[in-house]
């Protein structure tokens, strides 16, 4: 438990906006994107909100939304510069496509591309010498949660990063995505993720990067979003599949708008 101080210090460090971010992972066609983007053009206001698409995508979101207050990003990058690394997007090619965010590590790659602690924190660190925000996506799979390890893996998830990127820990953003909640309909309960997100601002509170702001991602959808933006530590949220939706997905940020 932190103290009433160590509370207002880091809300001051924070800031008063919350972020809303969306993973379209793998679906999307020129016609779908074109009426999902122009229904959140006029969205996120007070809520930060940003939505990260297939790589293909990249220059239909930066012309649709370069004017307007949401942010766009990439689901993945390369933790090479340039080379002869097939099938890879490095960071600066992001860059040139405006994306202000890559996320790195999420679940999906770790387990299904046997993404390392160590690949993800070189895909930060790439991220951040090309001026684009790495979300670093952490969390435990369920038999990780069952077998009382949870606090080990998300901090060996972050402190690998934290290790790499030094001071520059600072600015990331991380997003704790317990694997047993993504796209299974199955929500930690605010309590479990506040739980989560006080040990990860711990850390980097220690790391010095208090402000770093702590999304949760795991089958987040407007009639949740409330509920778990009122937890003290909760900053934002990492949004799959209700990110496809426009209407649900605004209404995630109209509750962060709405959050206190
Ligand atoms: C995600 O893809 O990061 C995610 C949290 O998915 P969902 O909201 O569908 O659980």
């Amino acid at each position: 438990m932190e103290s009433a101080a160590t509370n207002r210090q880091d809300a001051s460090q924070r800031g008063p906006r919350r972020l809303v971010v969306g993973n379209w992972k793998l679906h999307g066609s020129l016609a779908a994107n074109a009426k999902l983007l122009a229904a959140l053009a006029g969205g996120g206001g007070d809520c930060g909100l940003a939505v990260c698409v297939p790589f293909p995508y990249l220059a239909q979101a930066q012309a649709a939304l370069q004017a307007t207050p949401v942010a766009w990003g990439a689901q993945d990058v390369s933790a090479h510069a340039s080379g002869a690394y097939t099938g890879e997007v490095s960071a600066q090619m992001l860059a040139e496509f405006g994306c202000r965010y890559a996320l790195a590590g999420h679940s999906e790659r770790r387990q299904m591309h046997h993404e390392s602690d160590s690949e993800v924190a070189a895909k930060a660190a790439a991220a951040l010498v090309a001026g684009v925000t790495p979300i670093l996506c952490v969390g435990e799979t369920l038999a990780e949660r069952e077998r009382g390890a949870m606090h080990d893996v998300v901090l060996r998830q972050l402190d690998a990063v934290v290790a790499k990127l030094g001071d520059a820990i600072a600015r990331t953003v991380v997003a704790y995505e317990p694997v047993w909640a993504i796209g299974t309909g199955r929500t930690a309960t605010p309590a479990q993720a506040q739980e989560v997100h006080a040990l990860l601002r711990k850390r980097l509170r220690e790391a010095k990067a208090a402000g770093v702001p702590l999304l949760y991602g795991g089958s987040v959808k407007a009639a949740n979003a409330a509920a778990l933006f009122a937890e003290h530590d909760i900053d934002g949220a990492l949004v799959g599949g209700a990110s496809l939706d426009a209407n649900e997905f605004l209404a995630i940020a109209q509750a962060g708008r709405a959050a206190p």
